[in-house]
């Protein structure tokens, strides 16, 4: 059966909606509808970056390519984007001027890698793609993460553009507060989701974390179930924000797994944002917002504040950006 575009928007954008539309959505039961053909392919990705990564990963989605094809060559687009300045290269620094990134990768298979406080390497995710491909291991850290992006092949190069050192420097000068306040732009991931036209699902995320942190800090964009998790079976999840707050509820894993229990994107996005509030005494204080799609190709999200959006490209959405829902 064809969706019509009426359902589909209905199926992938509750998040798109009005506030109090959006309430009463998320309070509604949400087992997905096993209505109408599964969207595919799709891309949705976080943030207003999301744009630029979608179209890159829709040429590879558009062509009939592989969704963990596409999820790399999509979030490589910000990670080599100087003016980005919380992903790759030109992202913000720690406090000690250095530029240590986070990312990781995840396919269909439950394959994936992951690298963590990488230094000079402009792609992580593409290191992470090979630690899951030519080593037996999920993570490379550190100097280790280094050696490996560099045995295979890849340059190392200064991250340290001259905007992101000025930034680092006002902030020396002002020793701004260690945890900046909410939704100040030190800090974003890129998260990004496909669906292949073969109804398969990749997920990838990238980062340099949290702006002037401190030196060998990892947040949870490169810890597979905090940043990103993806279960063929079920469907993805990846998540951006103050990453500690994110790490203890092992968040992505969790909306999975709500998903899996027969809750929709959107409400599975949104008890995993309570999961996090309920431990966390300061959550007004922090941002956190999560991005899920399920195998059908419904797609929702929520967060604590509000200010996330995220972008969704399918042959019928062209690349249109959506506020997520928030709780405050
Ligand atoms: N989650 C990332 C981190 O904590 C930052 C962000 O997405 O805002 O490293």
């Amino acid at each position: 059966m064809m969706t019509t575009r009426r359902e589909f928007l209905k199926r992938t954008a509750v998040a798109a909606a009005a506030p109090s539309a959006l309430a009463m959505a998320c309070a509604e039961p949400s087992v997905p509808s096993p209505v109408g053909d599964p969207i595919r392919p799709l891309v949705v990705s976080t943030w207003n970056m999301g744009l630029g990564a979608n179209e890159a990963a829709w040429e590879v989605l558009s062509a009939g390519g592989r969704a963990l094809d596409a999820v790399e060559a999509g979030v490589r687009v910000p990670e080599g984007d100087p003016n980005e300045m919380t992903v790759g290269l030109g992202g913000f620094p720690d406090r000690d001027g250095i530029v240590t990134l986070d990312a990781c990768i995840m396919d269909e298979n439950g394959r994936c890698g992951s690298v963590a406080a990488l230094e000079g390497i402009v792609h992580p995710v593409s290191v992470a793609r090979l630690v899951m491909e030519r080593t037996p291991h999920v993570m490379l850290v550190g100097k280790g993460a280094q050696d490996f992006a560099v045995a295979n092949g890849f340059e190392i190069e200064n991250l340290l553009t001259p905007d992101a050192e000025a930034a680092w420097r006002r902030w020396l000068a002002e020793q701004g507060p260690e945890r900046p306040p909410i939704n100040v732009e030190n800090h974003d991931t890129i998260g990004m989701l496909a669906i292949d036209q073969a109804g398969n699902l990749s997920g990838a995320c990238t980062t340099s974390g949290a702006g002037m942190k401190y030196h060998g800090r990892v947040g949870d964009s490169p810890i597979i179930g905090a940043g990103l998790y993806v279960d063929n079976e079920v469907g993805g999840a990846t998540s951006t924000g103050w990453g500690e707050a994110v790490i203890r509820a092992v968040g992505c894993f969790l909306v999975v797994e709500l998903m899996r229990q027969g809750h929709s994107p959107a409400k599975a996005c949104e008890m995993a944002v309570d999961r996090v509030i309920a431990k966390n005494p300061d959550w007004r204080d922090i941002q956190v917002g999560f991005l899920a799609v399920n195998r059908q190709g419904e797609v929702g999200a929520f967060c604590i504040a509000p200010g996330f959006n995220y972008a969704l490209r399918t042959s019928e959405v062209e690349n249109v950006m959506f506020d997520a829902p928030s709780r405050i």
